[in-house]
This record gives structure tokens, C-alpha cells and sequence, in this order.
């Protein structure tokens, strides 16, 4: 499979800034450290798609490092471990970036550590049944890591009618300042590679494809080196560098050429699309029974003194990693959790991170992008940069006329909410806002 791929419809070119612009240092040639443990961990019940987990302590026990504190509610839902040890302090309720309220373990630091910084013998997986290897990435609490915080166990449950060729490990990472897979790609290959041989082993696939954004070049030819070295037949693809190129249903049409129907999964179409970290993760919790405590994640943005890659523990607060970073660079104006496109904003700095935070963007008050909600000039931009072939503009019309029935039978349950729409709009119209709003509000009807 040669040349460079991508999907075919719309997508926008948002610059990178992965690299080194001006005086200040972007955070691509940043090797992954290890950030430190915090005094006081807020551990969310629902850091995952699905039910929130089961709180399995009470104020004052004692925890030690890795141990459950969460338990897996439902068939989606995921385990929850302590990334400290620790007292219990209080059990409370908080707010998730994206408007949920979940009910938090705050526990503080205390005792010795079980895991870190100890030898443990490597675990052979060799052998191992399909269902007691996926029963490990179900205990350790793996999901996945590129955003979506989909429990990884469910996803890697195949029926017996479900016919799946594709492994698709997407290691594209498109969204402008993050580079945190960039970096384990760089830094963990062999552990990559020895996590997708696992998946393969749970789920039968024989097929692999590992797809990756063009720019990346050393992670590219890093990891066709040891694909090499170690003999195995995976196939790397070169991807054009396009937003949302990461998008999974995006992935397998640039890599497979099959389209997820509407409302569909890539199951649906044959294929098991899986995050590098996750595959990073899964290797973690077989081959050293590590639940999932920590993660890699990108700080960066104008408004950060030393864009980084930390490994941060889940819990650790948000103010606690950028202050690690050297502090605010000027005058904060916003701070994003996941990337410019599709993360959100927060306004409170001490919320906790969560499974699913793959960056901590802060943006200083001069660049912090304001929506200016100028008239339509019925330019057509939204419509040519949508890649789901939706049409933006008047899905938007038909929402602000609360003609919710008419913006459904456009598609707005299709809406990615990616952001390419919004990203070429000469009148800054808050589209993506627009389109939540009127799910919402549709949902309600
Ligand atoms: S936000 Fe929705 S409408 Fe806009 S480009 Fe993305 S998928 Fe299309
Ligand atoms: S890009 Fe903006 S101004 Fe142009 S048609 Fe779409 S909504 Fe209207």
C-alpha cells in the first residue's frame, strides 16, 4: 500500500504548532517525563463513555497505589484505580469538562508506593485465552486513550457474527499542538508493537494497519524499522495531513476505502479502530498488570511558559501540571482540555484530569479566539470543509428558527462536531456551539 492517503471530502489545515515557532519551544522535541505525584488526587466515578463506575471506598480508608476504587457499573462501563496512596479525605460531587456531574474520590497522599519505582518480572501472555486477556484490559480499566474513553474490553468483544478483518491503530493525531502519541510512538515502539500483537491475540484479527499523519516522518520510518526488524506483517500508512484525519470512520476511509454508515461503527465495515496509547496501555495492564493510573498528555499554547509531554497521574489538578510547566506565559484567556478543534474549555483550573484529557492547552488572552456571530454571507466554506457532507449552513438556520425537525432531517445526529465548519467561517459563527445546543434541544422535543 503505497502513496499518501487521506479521505476524500472536505477537512481544513489548521497549522500544526507541534514544532518550534519563534523563541518559544513547541513541544514535538519534547521527550515524555514523568510529572510529579500530587499531594491530593480528585478521582472522577465517570472518566469514560457509559455508566459511571461504582464508588468502592468511604472516607477514611486507606488506599494503596493502583488499588479499585471504582467499580464497573454496566456491560460500558469501566474500573476505576488510585493513582496514589492515600486516605480518603471526602467523597464529593464535580463537574466534568464537558458538563457532567460525577460523583469524585478525594484522596490524599499518604504511605508508600506499591508500583512506582519498584522491578516487577515481565508477565508472558503467550498462551493466554482471548477472554482472559480481554478480562485484564476489563480489571486494569484500560479505554481509549484518543479521546473518546470508550471502554477498550467492549470494544475488543467481537460476536461470533461480527466478521472483522482490520486492526486500524491510529497514530495520525491531528489536531494542531498535540503530540503526545507523537512522542510514544518515538519513545515506546516496542511496546506499541507488543500491545497491537495482543489485541490481535484477544480479537483473531490478522490484518494491521498503522495509520500516520505524513509530518511524522521519524515516528513513520521509527516504527517501519522495528515492524522490520521484528518480522511482523503490518503495513504503515502515510497519511495526508488533514483535519479530522484522526477521526476513526475518516481513518478507515483514507486506509480501507469503506464508509461507516450513518449512525454506524467501524465494526460495522469490518474494522477495529484502536488509539496507539490504547494499544500502549494494553500492553501496560498484560504484561505488567498496570491499571490504568496515568497518561501521557501535551501542555502547550501561547499562554505556557514550556510546552511539555507529561505522564500525569488521573487526578492530578489541571493548575498543578501547567504550574509544573513553568506557569501562565502572560495573561491566561482560556484553557482547553484536548485539542483546539474538539476539546473543551474550562473555567476552573483546579478540575481534575480524567482517563480521557490528551492535552492541556492554555491560550493567553490575545490569542484566545473569540466568536464574533457576524451574518451568514452564504459563502459556502462550511458546507466544501465538511467531510460528513453536511450542510452547516443550514443546519444552523434551521436551529436558530427552532425548526428542530428540519435540522434532524439534515443530519445534525451525523454532526462530529469536528469543528472544520466553524474553522472556516469568515463570520465566526459559533456553528459547533449551535449544533450541541440543537441536539440538545432536539433530544428534549
Ligand atoms: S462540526 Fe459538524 S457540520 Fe461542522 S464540519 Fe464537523 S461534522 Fe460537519
Ligand atoms: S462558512 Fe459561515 S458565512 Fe459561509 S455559508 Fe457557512 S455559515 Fe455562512
Amino acid at each position: 500500500m503505497n502513496g499518501i492517503k487521506t479521505f476524500p471530502k472536505g477537512g481544513v489545515h489548521p497549522h500544526g504548532n507541534k514544532k518550534a515557532i519563534s523563541s518559544q519551544k513547541i513541544s514535538s522535541s519534547q521527550p515524555i517525563k514523568n510529572a510529579h505525584v500530587p499531594s491530593m488526587a480528585v478521582i472522577a466515578m465517570s472518566q469514560h463513555i457509559g455508566k459511571q463506575a461504582e464508588c468502592t471506598v468511604a472516607v477514611g480508608d486507606e488506599i494503596k497505589e493502583g488499588m479499585l476504587v471504582g467499580k464497573a457499573s454496566g456491560f460500558v462501563s469501566a474500573n476505576i484505580h488510585s493513582p496514589i496512596p492515600g486516605i480518603v479525605k471526602s467523597i464529593t460531587e464535580i463537574y466534568l469538562p464537558h458538563g457532567v456531574k460525577t460523583k469524585a474520590i478525594v484522596l490524599e497522599f499518604q504511605g508508600e508506593f506499591e508500583r512506582s519505582g519498584k522491578a516487577f518480572e515481565k508477565k508472558t501472555w503467550i498462551g493466554m485465552s482471548p477472554e482472559e486477556l480481554n478480562g485484564f484490559v476489563a480489571d486494569m480499566g484500560i479505554v481509549g486513550l484518543g479521546g473518546a474513553t470508550f471502554p477498550t474490553h467492549v470494544k475488543y468483544t467481537i460476536k461470533p457474527e461480527q466478521k472483522i478483518d482490520s486492526l486500524v491503530i491510529n497514530g495520525v493525531e491531528c489536531e494542531p499542538f498535540l503530540t503526545a502519541d507523537h512522542r510514544l510512538m518515538l519513545e515506546k515502539p516496542d511496546e506499541i508493537l507488543e500491545g497491537i500483537e495482543i489485541v490481535k491475540a484477544i480479537t483473531g484479527i490478522r490484518n494491521v494497519y498503522i495509520g500516520i499523519e505524513e509530518n511524522k516522518t521519524d515516528a513513520i520510518s521509527h516504527l517501519k524499522h522495528k515492524i522490520q526488524e521484528k518480522k511482523l506483517d503490518y503495513t504503515v500508512v502515510s497519511l495526508k495531513v488533514k483535519y479530522p484525519q484522526g477521526d476513526e470512520k475518516m481513518l478507515l476511509k483514507a486506509i480501507l476505502g469503506r464508509e461507516v454508515p450513518s449512525g454506524g461503527l467501524p465494526i460495522d465495515v469490518g474494522a477495529i479502530v484502536s488509539n496507539v496509547g490504547t494499544v500502549f496501555a494494553v500492553y501496560e495492564a498484560i504484561v505488567w498488570r498496570k491499571p490504568l493510573t496515568e497518561r501521557v498528555i501535551t501542555i502547550s499554547g501561547s499562554g505556557v511558559k514550556y510546552p511539555s509531554n507529561l505522564k500525569v497521574r488521573i487526578g492530578t489538578k489541571i493548575s498543578e501540571i501547567i504550574e509544573e510547566c513553568g506557569g501562565y506565559r502572560g495573561k491566561p484567556g482560556k484553557i482547553v482540555l484536548g485539542g483546539p478543534m474538539m476539546g473543551f474549555a474550562i473555567a476552573d483550573p483546579d478540575m481534575p484530569v480524567t482517563k480521557g484529557v490528551s492535552g492541556i492547552l492554555v491560550f493567553n488572552e490575545k490569542d484566545s479566539f473569540k466568536f464574533q456571530n457576524d451574518p451568514c454571507i452564504r459563502c459556502g466554506r462550511c458546507i466544501r470543509a465538511c467531510p460528513w457532507n453536511l450542510m452547516p449552513t443550514l443546519m444552523y438556520k434551521e436551529i436558530e428558527n427552532q425548526d428542530y425537525t428540519g435540522a434532524l432531517a439534515m443530519g445534525l445526529m451525523d454532526c462530529k462536531e469536528c469543528g472544520s465548519c466553524a474553522f472556516v467561517c469568515p463570520s465566526c459563527i459559533p456553528l459547533v456551539q449551535i449544533f450541541k445546543y440543537g441536539k440538545l434541544l432536539s433530544s428534549k422535543k
